[in-house]
């Protein structure tokens, strides 16, 4: 059974980066109805946050992204950790060093002085001397000195490393006892039975180091797929002003979960040209061996498009239940159809849908200068007068087209272009040119608002 995970450190939010792995691993153990588990790295005790842990859990949420299992937290398994270290120590294969900061300080600045490369020197490999007095040693873990050590990347094909230029006899607990890094999460992955490790290539120089941990441990090693990184359209790596900021203000944003994970499966993966996957169809086509070996790019107009896309097919009802968020809320159901209807289309984020449909539900306070002297040419008082009578008397009014019929009646009787009568009548109920069509706006607010603008309008002293 293949079982994935992910392994945030709550260090700060959930960025995009992450999440795409995490999308990679969701999709990968769903396709083969294995298992999918999320461990939370929260060893840094200086550095992480219970807020970030939640905000971890958030956006996940928010997604749908949901792991198997209960949540795994490092913080909870110390015992775990130190059980295995007594276990290398008692079979030789960890050693304890009493080496001061100052000696290794000194031992570092010898080597940059060398030009070698800092590494521990082993001094306290084979020590059975009598450890110096008040120092409480570190924990170092018998790395081989030389030889290679190969990644079996799924990704990146076989990548070899010279153990003499990377290795060392690595800490594995500090002096107070807590586990580092590396250990803990060849550990963790092993318990946890996770057997592919889908994580960011930014983990690759890591993986010797965690191979050894395996090794020691007689673990099986699990496949990794280290997945290249995300840039920006310049090809630098992603920066927060390049949208690489917390997974949730995207939904701030306006973005839909399934546009966002869209988005996401698509950078640096893809199935011929698709470009649009529903979950189902990410989980039946994906497979880490089609990532791609190179960076992907980030591109904003691509994410505005796909939610465009999500949006329009998204119902109207759900719509109407998202926007509330957005500080508006849509109580009839006549008016919800009509007025989504007509702005989905034109909206590329929740965000953008809540101001159009803001502009249409608020009546104008003030009207845009411009276009006001432009709308109030002529006899565009006169024409407005004749619309608002005539809509004075109508009844039945529901549809747009209901209401596009006054309009007709007007232009035919004062035998006007339509531009007479729409330029005024626009900026009366929305205080601007341009906007959606004016029987759309008239059928949502309905006749006694519609009139009230028009009578605003004509009874400003403009
Ligand atoms: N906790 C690590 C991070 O947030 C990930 C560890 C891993 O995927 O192996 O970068």
């Amino acid at each position: 059974m293949v079982v994935t995970r992910f392994a945030p450190s709550p260090t700060g939010y959930l960025h995009i980066g992450g999440l795409r792995t995490a999308l990679f691993s969701y999709l990968w153990a769903r396709k083969n109805n294995g298992k999918f588990v999320l461990r939370i790295e929260d060893t840094d005790k200086k550095r992480n946050s219970q807020e970030a842990t939640q905000a971890i859990l958030k956006a996940f949420e928010w997604l749908g992204l949901e792991a198997d299992g209960e949540i795994t937290y490092q913080s909870q398994r110390d015992a775990i950790y130190a059980k295995y270290i007594q276990q290398l120590l008692d079979e030789g294969k960890a050693y304890k060093c009493y080496m001061t900061k100052e000696e290794l300080d000194a031992l570092r600045e010898e080597q940059m002085a060398n030009k070698e490369r800092a590494k521990y020197d082993g001094r306290y490999r084979n020590f059975d001397g009598t450890p110096p007095e008040g120092v409480a040693p570190v924990i170092r873990i018998k790395a081989p000195l030389n030889g290679e050590i190969v990644v079996h990347d799924g990704i990146k094909g076989d990548v070899v490393f010279q153990a003499e230029d990377i290795l060392d006899d690595f800490i594995i607990a500090r002096s107070d006892g807590s586990p580092t890094y590396n250990f803990v999460v060849a550990i963790d992955d092993a318990l946890m039975g996770i057997n592919e490790v889908i994580r960011g290539d930014d983990h690759l120089s890591n993986t010797p180091k965690q191979i050894v941990v395996y090794k020691a441990l007689g673990f099986d090693i699990p496949k990794f797929y280290h997945v290249p990184m995300i840039h920006n359209q310049q090809g630098k790596k992603l920066s927060k002003r390049d949208g690489a900021t917390d997974v949730m203000a995207y939904k701030e944003m306006g973005y839909l979960p399934e546009a966002l994970l869209n988005f996401l499966v698509r950078l640096g993966w893809s199935h011929g040209d698709q470009e649009i996957f529903s979950m189902e169809e990410m989980i039946a086509l994906f497979d880490p061996k089609d990532i791609n070996k190179s960076a992907s790019i980030y591109n904003t107009e691509k994410l505005d498009w796909l939610n465009a896309h999500y949006i329009k097919n998204t119902s109207n009802d759900t719509l109407a239940e998202m926007l509330i968020e957005f500080g508006v809320v849509l109580t009839s159901h006549d008016k919800k159809e009509i007025l989504l209807d007509a702005l989905k289309e034109r909206a590329k984020t929740l965000k953008e849908l809540a101001e159009l449909t803001q502009e249409i539900i608020t009546t104008p306070s003030e009207y845009d200068a411009k276009a006001l002297k432009k709308a109030l040419k002529g006899n565009a008082k006169e024409v407005l007068k004749n619309f608002a009578t005539k809509l004075q008397s109508a009844t039945e009014l529901h549809l747009p087209s209901d209401y596009h019929h006054i309009m007709e009646q007007v232009i035919e009787e004062m035998e006007i272009g339509f531009g007479k009568i729409g330029q005024p009548l626009r900026v009366a109920l929305l205080g601007k040119l341009g906007g959606p069509s004016l029987d759309v706006v008239m059928a949502v607010i309905g006749k006694e608002e519609t009139l009230l603008r028009v009578k605003n309008l004509l009874e400003s002293d403009i």
